[in-house]
């Protein structure tokens, strides 16, 4: 009873923390600390209210921007912290809501650091990815009032092919993408389901993904910043009276931003460069259209934004992790990703509502039952 009691407290306390989350698309900015700590550094201020100075690295004072996101980690944060942040919106998957985080930035400016810890971040270091199914699996054994299963699917995009990475198979890409939004049902219904009931279970799958993302490749750092990996929890929850509820969290490391320079690239490396370009150029182009609220939303334009599609502009509750390299000479790319996390900000994705009853009724069934039972005992 006191678990319960408990879970309900809880409920409420996150419940007024996700009143803050309903909207936007949120965004974080993320600043590496630098590789070296001689090299001269474009960021020049980072605020607590979420702003962030850079400053072109040649011109100086000149030419500073600032710009504001929901919060910017400088370079001294910790995993830990970053997890922090995040945690409201992972656990409020329990509650029946659909949640997107995405890890965007160029290459070596820490997004899978960030999503994967170092290094694949097993066993230590932790990223997002390994603690959201930890905090998952801790929430579904504290919470008494209802049942959880939780299961995971792996894939990754590779010049706009789907492969599975928990498939034994992983030549088949082929992989065919529901986009009509089956809240919370899985959108690619033939990728391979792994159920998973502990967090050794989560490393265990983690780690198989991972090997077979890097078996098809001979550099793997390459290949694995230069495809879009996209890990997906399914949560299925049914409460004591039989209400069930639900939701899906994606967590996507995406493709290195930067521009490839198409002169400089050839053979292989020029169709990856190519397969980037368009497909984070449609994530742009999905992004403007639903900032400028247009009518036609260019989805179909490439398999990410077919993935992702009711997550950007459906029915969940979005994140974006903007990453940035303090370094001078990444003043440029820094520069644009910031212009399109800015642009991502001012999407409107209106209110998530979770796929379910929500708590407050399940709260106020309870007091009711309670009233009913002293009533009953004085009659
Ligand atoms: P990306 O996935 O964006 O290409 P990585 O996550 O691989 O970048 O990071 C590039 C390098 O920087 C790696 O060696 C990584 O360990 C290191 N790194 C990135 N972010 C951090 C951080 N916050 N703290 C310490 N090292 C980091
Ligand atoms: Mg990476």
């Amino acid at each position: 009873a006191l678990g319960y009691n408990q879970a309900v407290k809880e409920n409420r306390n996150l419940y007024n923390m996700l009143q803050e989350l309903r909207g936007n698309i949120r965004v974080f900015c993320r600043i590496r600390p630098p590789l070296h700590p001689e090299s001269i550094s474009s960021i020049e201020h980072v605020g607590h209210d979420g702003s962030v100075m850079v400053c072109d690295p040649v011109k100086l004072q000149s030419t500073c921007k600032i710009f504001q996101f929901n919060k910017v980690f400088g370079p001294t944060t910790t995993q830990d912290e970053v997890y922090k942040e995040t945690r409201p919106l992972i656990r409020s998957v329990m509650d029946g809501y659909n949640v997107c985080i995405f890890a965007y930035g160029q290459t070596g400016s820490g997004k899978t650091h960030t999503m994967c810890g170092p290094s694949g971040g097993l066993p230590r270091d932790f990223g997002i990815n390994y603690m959201a199914l930890n905090d998952l699996f801790n929430i579904s054994t504290s919470r008494e009032d209802v049942k959880y299963d939780i299961r995971v699917q792996m894939v990754e995009i590779y010049n706009e092919q789907v492969r599975d990475l928990l498939s034994e198979d992983t030549s088949s890409t082929k992989l065919d993408i529901r986009t009509s939004s089956n809240n919370g049902l899985p959108n690619l219904p033939d990728a391979k389901i792994c159920q998973v009931q502990s967090p050794s279970d989560v490393i265990n799958l983690m780690q198989l993904g991972e090997k077979h993302r890097a078996s098809s490749s001979t550099a793997m750092n390459h290949r694995s910043s230069r495809s879009h990996s996209i890990l997906t929890v399914l949560v299925n929850g049914k409460d004591i009276s039989g209400n069930v509820s639900h939701s899906s969290l994606h967590l996507v490391d995406l493709a290195g931003s930067e521009r490839v320079d198409r002169s400089e690239a050839t053979g292989e490396r020029l169709k990856e460069a190519q397969h980037i370009n368009k497909s984070l150029s449609c994530l742009g182009d999905v992004i403007n259209a639903l900032a400028q609220k247009n009518s036609h939303i260019p989805y179909r334009n490439s398999k990410l934004t077919q993935i992702l599609q009711s997550s950007l502009g459906g029915n969940t509750k979005t994140l974006m992790l903007a990453h940035i390299s303090p370094e001078a000479e990444s003043y440029a790319e820094t520069l644009s990703t910031l212009k399109f996390a800015q642009r991502a900000s001012t999407v409107e994705l209106g209110t998530a509502h979770a796929n379910k009853e929500s708590s407050e009724i399940r709260d106020l069934k309870e007091q009711v039952d309670t009233l009913k039972k002293a009533l009953a005992s004085k009659a």
